[in-house]
């Protein structure tokens, strides 16, 4: 006697157990072969999971790149791949501290209070709690990756490898340290990368200047006090005379001197064609100044604001200091006049605050110079070759061009950020000469004096520096761990979109540097996740919010992660809610109550042949091995899952379950195409499946089932599309029964004319059954005979009759029609004497006429249908 399962599946009272099944089990850690180079060790599949931030939520963004990660490396595992997902937490350098930050200015205390050390033992303590919430509810999706080797973006041996490639880049002269310009939030009081600034429309104001013997247009009067030159178009006729020549300028605080620059930047058409330059606080104008050996003032601080050399507006902050200085300009009589300005500001896209370009020292990456490591090619050059050459395939491929378009734009990278929490910079200064030691840890002895004091840089390094090893720092290099020599470079990296360029893209960078190989093979981008109607879910708007542990609490986690799944595709924004989530919960059901059908039904004696019936299941589940098994490997996961999801739903609980009720059920083949569709699905709906399969009494876990393989001896081509027919033939007798709206208790007579009367009488039960029908006549089509009073269906050479009197009141009917037609009849008469007088449709307007025409004939055409089904009935 098989198990009865419940009456219902509650996921709940399932997931968490069939987790630790799986996790206790050793499912989720591959094995590695003794020798990793042998002709035999076949390749591995392997995914480095992009880590959530260790103080994060789980959120929707992470659901789908689970669900999306579980599907591939579930499917890789069963196929009999050595599977590794690797599982990892990130610091978020600045999120991070600027949560704990705000957590102490509620007590009212600054880091600078607490000073570094106890500064970060606080955001350790904060991190250890938030880590471990964070990594269960990666567990909670289903998430199947080998916890064994979890790593944390902060653990000892993650440092080692930030610090020995940071050393090589240092010694192979890519790490310079410099004044440069960067993008700098006061209220951050760090440096970010030129992609962490987001921008936002602005109306701003331009202000009209008399700049000595200029007039120019700006839109930021207070960096005027960080001029040094003025440019102009180099074959601008009005201002060619002048480049080259020193200038003084009278200004708020008394006559500057400039110097006229002809640099191809300039736009001649804007403004007047003359610029101001301040090198200092503009990108734009620190490359001017650059190419034309300009000085660099710097005349705003860290804290956004006015430095001593200001005069009477230093201290101020440059919005203080804007009024200020054009009510002096205004008085000079220099401020010419004001027009209104719409233009993008730079702000932070941490916290909103706009940017201040200024320069400070800071540690770059040279993106641009040859190294001897990268075969003479620089960081950029090797990091565009590998996916031209296609050794880095993007999905969807239009994200290429921008990949390509957004790396040979790359600037130098800045990677020392102001923050404390984080890798810090491995550099060391001697105390008494300030030579530069680089190293992990406290150098013994300074190379040039000989002194034993060293001052550590007090700067971090950009949380994408290190984030950018995570496929090989993850596998223990700089060792030659066997994980790296097996793992590396890893299969797919599955990530969102939006973060193709702050990380993709610097993972590529530092990893054909570092390793001389690329991270990964695959890039697969999915989309964002959207509300109902295709908009960005937003906390204002927290009806449209969807928070994936509350519909895991309330659906499951199989049902969410379909929902995000079927009808997504790489690249494109997938629309979620409550009603879709709620639905595929149905599906969830469906399984489970179908699975529960078999088991109860499998003691009951049955046929041990293959019917047409069985012959067509079987040979349509080979078809959707086969094709979900493609769509799979393309990627395609969506596809993949809908085939499965249509095949389970219709050919299986639909067809041949309701076929297999009763003697013609074959128990053999009913086991056999559950047990296949349950491991097709177990990918996508993993709870679900192992909870069945555990109750079909099984001592294996499904987790670790082979990927169901097509077999030849299932296909049958000719009984599949036997099978087809009878489908089709049931299909439109009930669409008929529907459509006449006949009670789904009553049975009817059929009589089929057919040129395969003889496949189509061994399936008459089926049929019987499942078109509800009382009396059945099969006839081959030769004999056919005119049927009266009948509702017609034509198949290719089938012909099936339904007499009218059973499925409704003939007369009650023919009463009905009668009355209709006397009244189209009436209206037909009215309208087409209205529309043949020509006062009526040479006087009313136009849209009227048109509209009565339209109407007779639909009046016209209502009343020919009528009276041909007049005609069938007397
Ligand atoms: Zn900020
Ligand atoms: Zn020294």
């Amino acid at each position: 006697m098989q198990k009865e399962l419940d009456k219902a599946y509650e996921a709940k009272k399932y997931e968490d157990a069939i987790y630790k099944k799986w996790e206790s089990s050793g499912a989720f850690t591959p094995e590695v072969p003794n020798d990793t180079k042998s002709e035999d060790s076949k390749k591995p599949f392997v995914i480095s999971m992009p880590p959530p931030n260790a103080t994060g939520q789980l959120h929707l963004g992470h659901a789908i790149m689970l669900a999306l990660q579980d599907i591939m490396t579930r499917y890789h595992r069963m196929k009999g791949d050595a599977t590794l997902w690797l599982p990892g937490t990130d610091h978020a350098a600045i999120a991070t501290q600027n949560k704990v930050e705000k957590l102490l200015a509620e007590k009212g205390i600054s880091r600078h209070d607490l000073g570094r050390e106890k500064f970060l033992s606080e955001v350790k303590a904060f991190v250890k709690e938030s880590r471990a919430t964070i990594k269960n509810q990666v567990r909670k999706m289903g998430s199947s990756c080998d916890w064994t080797r979890e790593k944390y973006t902060l653990d000892p041996e993650m440092s080692v490898a930030v610090n020995t490639v940071f050393k090589m880049m240092y010694d192979d002269g890519l790490i310079y340290r410099g004044d440069r310009i960067v993008n700098w939030c006061p209220r951050c009081a760090s440096t970010l990368a030129d992609d962490e600034v987001d921008y936002k429309d602005e109306n701003a104001k331009l202000y009209w200047i008399k700049y000595g013997p200029f007039e120019l247009a700006t839109t930021r009067p207070e960096t005027k006090l960080g001029d040094t030159a003025v440019a102009v178009h180099p074959k601008d006729k009005r201002y060619k005379s002048m480049i080259g020549k020193k200038y003084m300028i009278p200004g708020v605080l008394g006559d500057f001197e400039i110097t006229v620059v002809g640099d191809e930047a300039v736009d001649p058409e804007f403004g007047s064609g003359a610029i101001k330059v301040t090198p200092a606080h503009s990108f734009v104008d620190f490359e001017i100044a650059k190419r034309h050996n300009l000085i660099v003032k710097k005349v705003i601080n860290e804290e956004g604001r006015m430095m001593e050399n200001c005069g009477k507006y230093a201290g101020m902050t440059t919005s203080e200091c804007r009024k200020e200085i054009l009510k002096d300009m205004d008085k000079m009589g220099i401020l010419l006049k004001v027009e209104d300005y719409q233009h993008k500001l730079s702000i932070c896209y941490r916290c909103g605050t706009s940017i201040e370009p200024l320069t400070s020292k800071q540690w770059f990456i040279d993106v641009n110079k040859k190294v001897k490591r990268l075969n003479n090619k620089s960081l950029k050059e090797t990091s565009l070759e590998v996916v031209k050459d296609g050794s880095i395939e993007i999905i969807p491929s239009r994200f290429t061009k921008i990949y390509y378009h957004w790396m040979e734009n790359l600037r130098d990278w800045c990677i020392s950020r102001q923050i404390w929490w984080g890798h810090r910079i491995p550099v060391w200064y001697c105390a008494k000469c300030g030579e530069i030691e680089v190293s992990g840890t406290h150098p013994d002895k300074c190379k040039k004096c000989g002194n034993t004091k060293f001052k550590q840089d007090e700067d971090t390094l950009d949380t994408w520096f290190s984030s950018g090893l995570w496929t090989f720092s993850t596998l223990g290099w700089p060792e030659k761990t066997k994980d790296l020599e097996f793992f590396h470079p890893t299969s797919v990296m599955e990530t969102g979109y939006d973060i193709l360029f702050f990380w993709v893209a610097r993972m590529i960078l530092m990893t054909t540097y570092a390793t001389g190989e690329i991270p990964f093979e695959t890039v697969y981008l999915h989309g964002l996740v959207r509300d109902k109607n295709g908009e960005k879910m937003s906390k204002s708007k927290p009806e449209t919010c969807i928070d994936p542990l509350e519909m895991i609490d309330k659906y499951g986690t199989d049902a969410l992660r379909l929902s995000m799944v079927i009808g997504g595709s790489a690249g494109n924004d997938i629309r979620l809610y409550e009603e879709k989530i709620a639905g595929y919960r149905n599906f969830i059901n469906k399984i489970w109550n179908s699975s529960r059908f078999v088991l109860m039904n499998l003691d009951e004696p049955g046929s041990k042949t293959l019917s047409i019936a069985d012959k067509w299941m079987l040979s349509r589940l080979n078809k959707v091995i086969k094709e979900s098994t493609s769509q799979i490997e393309k990627f395609n996961f969506s596809e993949a899952g809908t085939l499965i999801y249509d095949f389970f739903w219709s050919d299986f609980c639909d067809w041949y379950l309701e076929i297999s009720k009763g003697e013609l059920k074959n128990p053999e083949t009913l086991m056999f195409v559950l047990e296949t569709v349950l491991k097709l699905l177990h990918p996508f709906t993993p709870f679900v499946t192992e909870v069945i399969w555990g109750e079909l009494d099984k001592k294996t876990l499904l987790i670790n089932e082979p990927w169901p393989k097509a077999d030849k001896k299932h296909e049958f081509a000719k009984e599949e599309s036997e099978m087809q027919r009878v489908i089709d033939v049931i299909s439109e007798i009930r669409k008929i029964r529907a459509e006449y709206k006949v009670d789904a208790g009553k049975k009817i007579t059929a009589i089929i004319y057919t040129k395969f009367h003889k496949e189509f009488e061994s399936l008459s039960a089926p049929i019987i059954k499942l078109a509800r029908l009382e009396k059945l006549e099969i006839k081959p089509l030769t004999e056919k005979a005119k049927q009266e009073n009948s509702k017609s269906i034509f198949l290719p050479y089938t012909e099936i009759y339904l007499p009218l009197s059973e499925m409704l009141d003939l007369e009650k009917e023919k009463n009905r029609i009668k009355k209709e037609i006397e009244k189209l009849e009436k209206d037909v008469a009215i309208l087409s004497t209205k529309l043949s007088n020509p006062g009526f449709v040479n006087n009313a307007p136009k849209a009227v006429v048109e509209k009565e025409t339209i109407l007779l004939q639909e009046n016209e055409e209502k009343l020919k249908k009528l009276k041909e089904e007049e005609k069938t009935l007397s």
